[in-house]
Parts: C-alpha cells; sequence; structure tokens
C-alpha cells in the first residue's frame, strides 16, 4: 500500500501524481489510484526532487558577530575566521551546524554535501560535531562530509596526518585549497595521491584569485584524465575563469568537460569577498555559469557560508542562489530560469555521486513541492517551500499568509 501521494502536481509541465512507498517513489501519472494514508494537494504546484546543497560550511556558521566585517586592505575573511576556530568546541560547532542544516530543511534541501575544517587550530573538533549531527539528522537530511584543508598543508606538518585520520573516520570526500599553499601543484599532487591512496573522491576550492597566473583548474583536469578519475573531481569556485581571454578560457572549460569535472558556483560568496581593494574593476568573482554549461560541464549553485565572515547574509536556500546567479550571471530569459533549477538539484545530485535521485519511479522520494506554477515564478517570487519529503516523510512544511490592505473594489 502506498504511504503518500502528492495529488496534481506539476513535473516537467505536466500534472501527475506521484505514489509513494517504502520511502520510494512507486509510480507518476495522472489519476493514480491510490488509497495512501497521508495525501497532499499540490494541484498546479511545482514539484522538484529535493534540493542539494553540494557546497556549504555548516562548521563556522553563524559567527559573523564574533569578527569585525570585511574592508578594503583589512584581514582576509580566512584571517578573520582561523583566529575564531581556536576557540571552537565540539559542542559550539554542533549547535551552529545543527542550526544550518535545519534552516537547509526548511528550505528544501535533502541532500547535503558539507566541507568541514581540518587544521592546527580546530583539529578533528569539526569532523566530530559533524559526524554527531549527521546521525542526528539521519532521515531528514543525507549529510556527506568533506575532510577539508582550508589553511592549506604545507604551513606545518600537523594537518596531512589529520586529514588522514579523518578519511580513516570515514570521510568519504577529501577537500583541497591550492590556493592557501604557495606551491599550488605540489598541494593538488598530494591530494590526488591521498585521495587515490584511500579510493575517495576530491572536491577543491580552486580559482578564488583575479591573476589569471594563479590558474589551477587545467592542472586539475589533466591530472584528473592521466589518473583516469573522471567524473570523481569537484571544483568551487572558478572565480579565475571570469578573468581569462576568451581562447584560454574556452581552452580550460573543454578540459573540464573533457576530464568529468563537476563545477560549483558560489555567487553569494564571490559577491561579498571578491573586489575588495581599492584598485578600479567590474570584477565580480562569479564564474562563467552559461559558457561552462553550454561546453557540456555539470554545473551546480551552492549556498558556501553561512553569516560569517565570508559572507555574513549567507542563508542556506538555494532558490534564493538562484536568484542571485539570475542577477549576476544575466540568466533570466525564462528558459534561462527554468534550467537554473537544475543546478540545485539534478546537476548537485551528480557531483555527489547520488544513484537513486530523481523524480522516477524507484528513486528515493526527496521531493520539494513550491507554491509556484513555474520556474521563473519559484525564482522571481522567492515563493513558499510548501512541503519538503526526505525518502516519503514529510520534514518540512511551510505557509506564508499576506493581505493587501486598504484597495478599492476592482484590485
Ligand atoms: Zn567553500
Amino acid at each position: 500500500m502506498d504511504d503518500v501521494i502528492v495529488h496534481g502536481g506539476l513535473v516537467a509541465g505536466q500534472p501527475q501524481d506521484i505514489a509513494i512507498q517504502d520511502g520510494r517513489i512507486r509510480a507518476i501519472a495522472p489519476g493514480l489510484a491510490s488509497t495512501a494514508p497521508t495525501r497532499l494537494d499540490a494541484t498546479g504546484k511545482l514539484v522538484l526532487p529535493g534540493f542539494v546543497e553540494s557546497h556549504i560550511h555548516p562548521d563556522k556558521a553563524f559567527v559573523a558577530d564574533r569578527a569585525p566585517g570585511l574592508r578594503a586592505g583589512g584581514p582576509t575573511p580566512q584571517v578573520l575566521l582561523a583566529e575564531l576556530k581556536k576557540a571552537f568546541t565540539v559542542d559550539d560547532i554542533a549547535h551552529r551546524a545543527r542550526r544550518a542544516l535545519r534552516e537547509a530543511v526548511r528550505h528544501g534541501c535533502t541532500t547535503m554535501r558539507a566541507h568541514v575544517e581540518i587544521d592546527p587550530y580546530v583539529g578533528l573538533r569539526g569532523v566530530e560535531a559533524l559526524q554527531r549531527v549527521q546521525s542526528d539528522c539521519a532521515g531528514v537530511l543525507d549529510l556527506q562530509l568533506v575532510a577539508f584543508a582550508q589553511e592549506g598543508i604545507f604551513h606545518e606538518d600537523v594537518t596531512q596526518g589529520l586529514l588522514r585520520e579523518a578519511l580513516q573516520m570515514g570521510l568519504p570526500v577529501l577537500g583541497g585549497c591550492p590556493y592557501m599553499d604557495a606551491e599550488q601543484h605540489r598541494h593538488i599532487d598530494w591530494f590526488f595521491d591521498t585521495a587515490e591512496a584511500y579510493n575517495v573522491r576530491l572536491d577543491f576550492h580552486a580559482d578564488s584569485s583575479d591573476d589569471p597566473a594563479m590558474l589551477t583548474c587545467t592542472y586539475i583536469a589533466e591530472q584528473t584524465i592521466a589518473r583516469g578519475l573522471q567524473g570523481r573531481v569537484t571544483l568551487g569556485h572558478l572565480c579565475t575563469l571570469d578573468m581569462l581571454e576568451a581562447a584560454p578560457r574556452a581552452h580550460a572549460i573543454d578540459l573540464l568537460q573533457r576530464a568529468g569535472i563537476h563545477a560549483i558556483s558560489l555567487p553569494a560568496t564571490e559577491l561579498h569577498v571578491k573586489g575588495r581593494s581599492d584598485a578600479p574593476r567590474t570584477w565580480r568573482g562569479v564564474t562563467r555559469i552559461n559558457e561552462l554549461r553550454e561546453a557540456g560541464v555539470n554545473v551546480s549553485l551552492s549556498t558556501n557560508n553561512i553569516v560569517n565572515t565570508f559572507t555574513p547574509y549567507g542563508h542556506p536556500d538555494l532558490l534564493r542562489q538562484a536568484l542571485v546567479a539570475a542577477m549576476v550571471a544575466h540568466l533570466g530569459n525564462l528558459e534561462q530560469m527554468a534550467w537554473l533549477l537544475d543546478l540545485v538539484t539534478v546537476n548537485p545530485a551528480r557531483a555527489l555521486g547520488l544513484t537513486d535521485y530523481g523524480l522516477q519511479p524507484g528513486c528515493q522520494a526527496d521531493l520539494v513541492v513550491l507554491d509556484a506554477g513555474s520556474p521563473a515564478q519559484a525564482i522571481t517570487e522567492q515563493v513558499e517551500k510548501l512541503w519538503v519529503l526526505k525518502a516519503g516523510r514529510v520534514v518540512a512544511r511551510n505557509t506564508r499568509t499576506s493581505e493587501v490592505l486598504g484597495w478599492g473594489e476592482g484590485f
């Protein structure tokens, strides 16, 4: 017997019923007969597979009130955050991460890849906290953890060992940050060697700079191909791509495509952090979302930072990131706004290697029902997420009420 039926929602533009049994989608068709005890009336509302946050930092969320804000010529957000990390306890990290995850679920997220910082400042306290939160949220949100070297690995002799220890603790992804070490290629080589030794996926914070000489994504793509790791490597940021001339940019994008690299743009953080010097410039740091997609690269959008020195107004709402991307990357045509929602659903699911994700029979019933009749309306009006389902169970429900008062008849 079915457990839930979602009635009349719009799937790929057509009204459909979705029958859910034992946490999975049993059938999708119009007018399904079902005696499911839970019946959700989604008539005329957009139904999407659950949002997937592919790059987010719950361990350093909600600390904006502990440090001064950014200013031209002042300390970088990394420096400000490194100081704060020394005082992070396991309980403090878990408390803030739980708050971030709760907000993400409320906004339609059903799966998340979170970077957990590992360095001499915070040790493995972030891993311990996030593993605790991971088991707390089982059944509500799938949380994939990345062993992430935000501070680089060649400044001291502690971090490399800690990263290996985190992989032994079961983290399935290794995260590098080449621009935090002087020898970027040596940093990248270490991460490839270690990922191969532990048989884990790779996820780099890559190319944060506005200096084309600092570009690393081409080297990472070459290494990916040489080692036969196509499809297992993800790159977040890719800000430097935006500074390249057209020909080298096209070459780099082609290489990323051939290497099966998953690209993740983090527009809210780039818009806050980049172009902060006094020099006149228009660079805002957001990568070439449209060009990457047109070349066949798997592109996603993610939230990255939540209320910290990197993005004081960051909030884990991927519908918001779709609007930010539409504004910054000139993606406002109706057809563009339709595919922008792929960048927060099916594309990041591919980047994370999810195998039973999507709106097809047999897939895990992770769904979000939006209070909109089209993707453009959903993005433009930043509509409410009426229901969020994780494995067929309603894990969040939202309503918004409003009245416009004082207007005469006829309005
Ligand atoms: Zn990040």
